[in-house]
């Protein structure tokens, strides 16, 4: 039965989507308008060849995210409004009573298959067309299946003793089920991020520590200077799936890691990587990744207590076109239907996370040198095909790094 909530919610998938197509359109109209010409500041060190690729790349991502925007419309009602989430309720309750923790398990899991079966077609035009046309893709059809095999298997190993564990809490703990799922869930979030670098990550890729020479003398020279200890510095075999490079932190306490790909290791000189490696240790120093932790769990908090103010109301599942009124399917709406309405938060998060770029920036300065930085950062720009040009508006909307402009004028002041 369609009411206040069905409109307001038609509004929110209306307005999101016509925003990101807006946004899609600016950035294709502005990249395309900029593509005769190298930035000024960059002209010395990216050819025009090279600008016009990454031109051409990211008006071809830009065409990806309008597929991925209808497709993502298109699951989101048929599975709400459409009646397809019902169906699949009305599907499993042939074998399992309806309600029971078994029934409700079936219905998610079945969903999220749905979902990812349905998201699959894009994924491999993603990486076997538009990622191969630009050169970047080195992943087979054999890896990448092996991969989704790891995938569904992990997320099964770990995800249905989850989902187990959050419905029966939600059916026996009361009115304050919620809390229960914010502990399960904070809980299970943190020892993911302890388990991660040390037995999920080579799962998929190798990890070889660095060998001895300057690269290693440097970099321990650099954990020392900036008071760093972790369990070792790492090259892992990135380019068996992309010749993107890059380089990050993994988990934290005692198991925490430095990772670099390999690619990153083969473009970059010694300080260059060095200059890198200091801004992500600036990451780490300043808290960012505890602070991530932090947010996620107050943004976990918010929701789960929202739903818990839901749950209990016919007009919630009735408004989003459930009419069997179930924990699990309480649970599928929500996850359906959240995205929708946090899609406005986009601009604030990007925000923060391009501030706390800077400030990773600035530390880096303190402790490597900045022209090595910069560099490192255009060498990036050109390898990756990153536009220098983006529209504004689109960058400030989603965009987790400071355009490539303002960000080097701010290293090089
Ligand atoms: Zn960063």
């Amino acid at each position: 039965m369609p009411n206040a909530l069905t409109w307001l919610f038609l509004l929110a998938v209306i307005t999101a989507a016509a925003t990101r197509l807006w946004l899609a359109a600016r950035q294709v109209r502005h990249v395309r308008a900029h593509r005769g010409a190298v930035p000024g500041e960059f002209a010395a060190a990216i050819a025009l060849s090279a600008h016009q690729k990454a031109a051409d790349y990211t008006v071809a991502k830009v065409k990806l995210g309008v597929l991925d925007t209808a497709l993502e419309v298109a699951i989101v009602l048929a599975f709400t409004l459409g009646g397809a989430l019902q169906g699949l309720s009305q599907l499993w309750s042939g074998a399992f009573e309806q309600g029971s923790l078994w029934h409700g398990t079936a219905l998610l899991l079945s969903l999220f298959l749905l979902q990812a079966a349905l998201s699959l077609p894009l994924a491999l035009y993603r990486v076997f067309v538009v990622e191969s046309r630009f050169g970047f893709n080195r992943m087979t059809l054999a890896l990448f299946v092996t991969d989704l095999a790891k995938q569904a298997a992990l997320a099964l190993a770990l995800g249905v003793p989850l989902l187990l564990a959050v419905l029966w809490l939600m059916a026996r703990m009361g009115g304050l089920w919620w809390l229960y799922v914010w502990v399960v869930l904070t809980a299970f979030g943190l020892v993911l991020q302890l388990i991660f670098p040390a037995y999920i990550l080579p799962l998929f890729n190798k990890f070889t520590p660095v060998a001895e020479g300057e690269l290693a003398r440097r970099v321990s020279a650099l954990l020392e200077r900036c008071g760093f200890r972790s369990r070792g510095l790492y090259v892992m075999d990135g380019s068996r799936r992309s010749s993107h490079g890059n380089a990050f932190f993994a988990g934290f306490g005692a198991t925490k890691r430095i990772v670099l790909f390999d690619t990153l290791v083969e473009r970059l000189t010694p300080t260059e990587v060095e200059a890198v490696l200091a801004h992500e240790l600036g990451h780490y120093k300043l808290h960012h990744i505890l602070k991530m932790l932090v947010l996620n769990a107050v943004i976990t908090f918010a929701g789960l207590w929202l739903l818990g103010q839901l749950i209990g109301e016919p007009w919630f599942y009735s408004g989003l076109g459930v009419a069997t009124q179930t924990t699990a399917t309480a649970l599928a709406l929500f996850m359906l239907a959240v995205p929708e309405f946090t899609f406005f938060l986009h601009p604030l998060m990007a925000r923060f996370s391009r501030r706390r770029e800077f400030e990773a920036d600035a530390y880096a300065t303190q402790h490597a040198e900045a022209s090595e930085l910069v560099r490192a950062l255009v060498k990036l720009y050109n390898d990756n095909a990153a536009t220098l040009t983006p529209d504004p508006l689109h960058s400030a909307f989603y965009d987790s790094h400071p355009p490539a402009a303002i960000r080097i004028s701010r290293l090089t002041a």
